[in-house]
Formats: structure tokens, C-alpha cells, sequence
């Protein structure tokens, strides 16, 4: 079923996990959805649960536009047959999104390297039926970020 070009379907996460099943159930609908704090509306990461900003517990899950900038970019050299498909090294960014979050994410098609600073916007491999973020450098992301 999945053609996922990156990773096996065993490695599939669970739309069901406690913490980050709300981003998986987001991504099912093609939405990008994180976390923020419900007192205070910092951005927080997607496992966090106490705010650091005001202490609050409880994050809300709320769609993003799903865009962001480079911040740093590398390139995995890992060869593991059975669990990683390709055997080519592939791109991993840490990507600064407009909403404030910081992700970490693999390309939804393979490629080089973005560059830091690139506009990424973000799209979704599937693995194993899970819809799963990941960015993309495009010419659209390049022409939204100029409007
Ligand atoms: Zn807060």
C-alpha cells in the first residue's frame, strides 16, 4: 500500500499516540496542526506539556499554515535495509515555520539538501496509510513569502 520513498511501513507512527496523534489525525485532513499554550498562545513543541512562558498546563492543537524557512539543514548517511528504503543519504531540516514552532523533517520526496534560510512549505509522505509531515522547497513557498 504505501510507496513511501524514505522508510519501511513497519516504522509507521500511531494516528493513536497520546502525544502526538493530535499532528497525525491533523495531517490525515492535509492540515499541519500544533500545539499552544492555552493560556498564554506560545508556540510549544509537540511533546511539551507545561508551557515554559507561564507554567500553564493543557496545550490546544490548532491547524498552521504550513510554511517555514531552513534553519539548519543535514544529510543522513544511513544504510539499513529493511527499515530505511533508499540507499542514498537524504536531507534532514530543522525547520523554523511561520507560527513560531521549530520541526524537524525529512523531504516528502528525495533530493539534496535545502540550504539554510530556504522557504519550505509543508507536505505530507505517507507511510504505512499515516500521513506524516515533511517539507518541501518550492517556487510556490518562494512566491507567497514575497506577497
Ligand atoms: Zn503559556
Amino acid at each position: 500500500m504505501s510507496t513511501d520513498w524514505l522508510l519501511d511501513d513497519s516504522l509507521a507512527p500511531s494516528i493513536e499516540d497520546e502525544a502526538l496523534g493530535e499532528l497525525y489525525r491533523g495531517a490525515a485532513r492535509g492540515e499541519l496542526v500544533l500545539p499552544f499554550c492555552s493560556a498564554c498562545e506560545l508556540p510549544l513543541e509537540p511533546e511539551q506539556l507545561v508551557c515554559d512562558g507561564c507554567g500553564a498546563t493543557g496545550p490546544v492543537w490548532r491547524p498552521v499554515p504550513p510554511r517555514g524557512r531552513v534553519h539548519t539543514a543535514t544529510v543522513v548517511h544511513r544504510l539499513e535495509p529493511g527499515l530505511v528504503r533508499t540507499a542514498e543519504p537524504y536531507p534532514v531540516a530543522d525547520v523554523e515555520l511561520a507560527s513560531g514552532h521549530r520541526l524537524v523533517l525529512t523531504a516528502v520526496t528525495p533530493g539534496g539538501p535545502p540550504s539554510i534560510g530556504d522557504p519550505v512549505s509543508i507536505g505530507f509522505r505517507e507511510l504505512g496509510g499515516v500521513a506524516v509531515p515533511a517539507f518541501e522547497v518550492s517556487v510556490a513557498a518562494n512566491a507567497k513569502e514575497s506577497r
